[in-house]
């Protein structure tokens, strides 16, 4: 027996459009054998032969199963000899099909996907080999900051960008004119800043930018010095002296994690600075992992994803467990291993 979920449904609902359906077609296709979706797993008993495979439709149709609930999860449980977890995109969630089947079921077990994350993950970080370089882009530090927080203790270099290095900027006295950027996070960023001396972390602060007057997609890139930043600019990307600089530190690295851009890369006029180091990493003989929505649309767009060591199929999976999280759908699996 299979299954997922798909999408956000209403609990307790059934919704055409978010069915396994097309799934269960697929691996029919796949498998080159017949996969049947089952909609009624919980209240009548699968029927699935040695040899058959089934698919049990949305978990999230059923009610319960966001909040865990002990009675879905148990029902899920007794379905199964042996619970696989292999969806590390949900690890994060503590929901009845990720959490409370590991719980009750039998044996509850690390599927091959879980097991390849976890392992190029310690990889990217516990176990990395220095020089260790991180980079971390996006619209704002406070949807980063435990990642931040977390990185400027383990890395030798942390490449900041997009929105949260202008406010690293601002934070160090520059102005920054309209660009995106958030006030209230200044002595955060000083205080990270300080964490960074303390751990002997690089983090270097980008020395020019490409402005632009309005948050457009047709809006022209001019490149200037960070002193030179008029009040009505807008940062939109790093510039070329700066992507010098931080390609030689990628060079340098023997382990690199990406996540964010570093520049409104969906704007022709400011796609450089992501493609320069996307580029670079590219090139590098070093172990990268990459993840998130954002940087894997990048690494897509600039065609360089067999040439990125490890993608990882979580995004807030990756940033939590990246952010040092103890992810529960993988805590339970411990604790049973354990116990
Ligand atoms: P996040 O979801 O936090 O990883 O942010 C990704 C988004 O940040 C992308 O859509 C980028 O276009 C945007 N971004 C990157 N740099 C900037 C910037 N300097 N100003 C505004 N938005 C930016």
């Amino acid at each position: 027996m299979l299954t997922s979920h798909l999408g956000r449904p209403t609990e307790g609902e059934f919704d055409e459009n978010q069915s396994l359906a097309p799934i269960a077609d697929w691996l029919s296709k796949q498998l080159g054998q017949e996969v049947r979706l089952v909609r009624n797993y919980l209240t009548h008993a699968v029927d699935v032969k040695p040899g058959q495979v089934v698919l049990l439709d949305n978990v999230r149709f059923n009610s319960g199963e966001k909040q865990c609930d002990a009675t879905l999860s148990r029902k899920m449980a007794e379905l199964c000899d042996v619970f696989v977890m292999d969806a590390f995109g949900t690890a994060h969630r503590a929901q009845a099909s990720t959490y409370g089947v590991a719980k009750y079921a039998k044996i509850a077990c690390a599927g091959p996907l879980l097991v390849h994350e976890i392992e190029n993950l310690e990889n990217a970080l516990s176990n990395a080999q220095k020089p260790l370089l991180a980079i971390v882009g996006g619209a704002k530090v406070s949807s980063k900051l435990a990642l931040l927080e977390q990185l400027v203790e383990k890395v030798d270099t942390l490449i900041i960008g997009g929105g949260i290095a202008n406010t690293f900027l601002a934070a160090s006295a520059i102005n920054v004119g309209k660009s995106l950027y958030e006030e209230d996070l200044i002595l955060t960023c000083h205080q990270i800043l300080a964490k960074a001396k303390a751990h002997n972390t690089n983090i270097p602060i980008p020395t020019d930018v490409g402005v632009g007057k309005r948050f457009d997609e047709q809006e022209p890139c001019e490149i200037k010095s960070v002193n030179e930043i008029a009040d009505d600019d807008m940062i939109f990307d790093i510039g070329p002296q700066t992507v010098e600089e931080y390609y030689h530190l990628i060079k340098q690295a023997k382990t690199i994690i990406w996540n964010g851009p570093v520049g409104v890369f969906e704007f022709p006029a400011f796609v450089g600075g992501t493609k320069a180091l996307a580029e670079a990493i590219a090139e590098s003989e070093a172990f990268s992992v990459a993840g998130g929505g954002d940087t894997i649309a990048a690494i897509q767009q600039f065609n360089i994803a067999d040439k990125v060591s490890y993608i990882t199929t979580g995004g807030g999976a990756f940033l939590e467990y990246m952010e040092g999280k103890e992810l529960p759908a993988i805590a339970i699996l411990q604790e049973r291993f354990n116990g």
